[in-house]
């Protein structure tokens, strides 16, 4: 209904602003708001996710067949580290194309653990085939670390687990899997993992820099800005947030179930980001989102 009231007072005040315009004039106005709400529809709220997510699902087979043809097109290794049944999980890993000036930077990305978050695995997709990497990146990207999860377009995996839950004890196949693979690679300088809030107003970021280290956290809101809107809710899935920023008290021992990004930071890595794309709105804004989220950490 508010839509609808929206939409008569802009036309109600348009035929008044209008009225005194010859043709060529009107027309123009009429043009340049009709593209002006061409891109304030583009980015509302859905309105279809109600107890869970009610989007658009993706087939994770076709997208992982795409991930696996872009990645060999643009020189990444590729090694299956789990499978079970004919899903496949996937670690990418690729060297720097050419030695640069600054020191190389090791970047780890991770998506596709909740079966319920389609965005992540299609930014993983886009980032692979844009292949806008910086010179002097050494890169490892896991493109679905829950592709059963997505088959029932759930957020847990067939057997029920919430994997993002089992960092501390490794009870599931999946991650125990995904830690073995972790440990055998090099420490990480950043890393990201890319998930979705079903019931988030906005984009928002989970920071985990306990050394205080310099911060790419408002670097990546800005640029995401331009293609999605943010929560700027001052409280977030129950933690205190600013500007779409949540710095968790980070204290593992206290926490019972680890998410992925509690051991990255125990082990592997001092700042983990966690992208959270508000999944009430359209896919490809929340790709886009993501995308645009990596994209200025790593140019920053
Ligand atoms: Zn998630």
């Amino acid at each position: 209904m508010n839509g609808l009231i929206f939409f008569v007072s802009i036309w109600a005040n348009l035929r008044i602003y209008t009225a005194a315009m010859g043709f060529q004039k009107k027309f123009t106005v009429l043009l340049c708001v009709c593209v002006a709400l061409r891109e304030i529809i583009r980015v509302q709220k859905l309105g279809k996710n109600h107890g869970g997510y009610h989007g658009q699902t993706i087939d994770i087979r076709a997208v992982l067949h795409d991930v696996k043809a872009a990645a060999q097109a643009h020189g990444w290794a590729s090694e299956m580290f789990y499978k079970t049944g004919d899903l496949e999980l996937l670690a990418l890993h690729r060297k720097p194309e050419a030695r640069s000036q600054k020191p190389e930077a090791g970047i780890y990305i991770s998506t596709g653990i909740h079966g319920d978050e389609p965005a992540g695995p299609l930014a993983a997709l886009k980032l692979i085939q844009e292949n806008n990497w910086p010179p002097g990146t050494e890169l490892w990207l896991l493109p679905c670390l829950n592709p059963s999860g997505f088959v029932l377009n759930s957020r847990e995996s067939a057997d029920g687990r919430d994997l993002n839950r089992d960092y501390r004890h490794l009870e599931t196949a999946e991650v125990a899997a995904h830690i073995r693979w972790l440990e055998r690679q090099a420490n990480f300088d950043v890393t990201f993992c890319l998930h979705e809030d079903w019931e988030s107003h906005g984009f928002y970021i989970y920071e985990l820099n306990p050394d205080h280290r310099p911060s790419l956290a408002a670097k990546m809101i800005e640029a995401v800005a331009r293609v999605c809107p943010i929560d700027l809710s001052p409280v977030i899935e129950g933690r205190e947030a600013k500007g779409g920023i949540i710095n968790p008290n980070l204290d593992p021992a206290s926490r019972p179930q680890w998410p992925e990004a509690f051991w990255l930071v125990q082990y592997k890595t001092r700042r983990s980001y966690t992208l959270e794309a508000p999944s009430d709105f359209p896919l490809a804004t929340r790709v886009n989102a993501l995308v645009a989220g990596v994209n200025a950490a790593l140019k920053s």
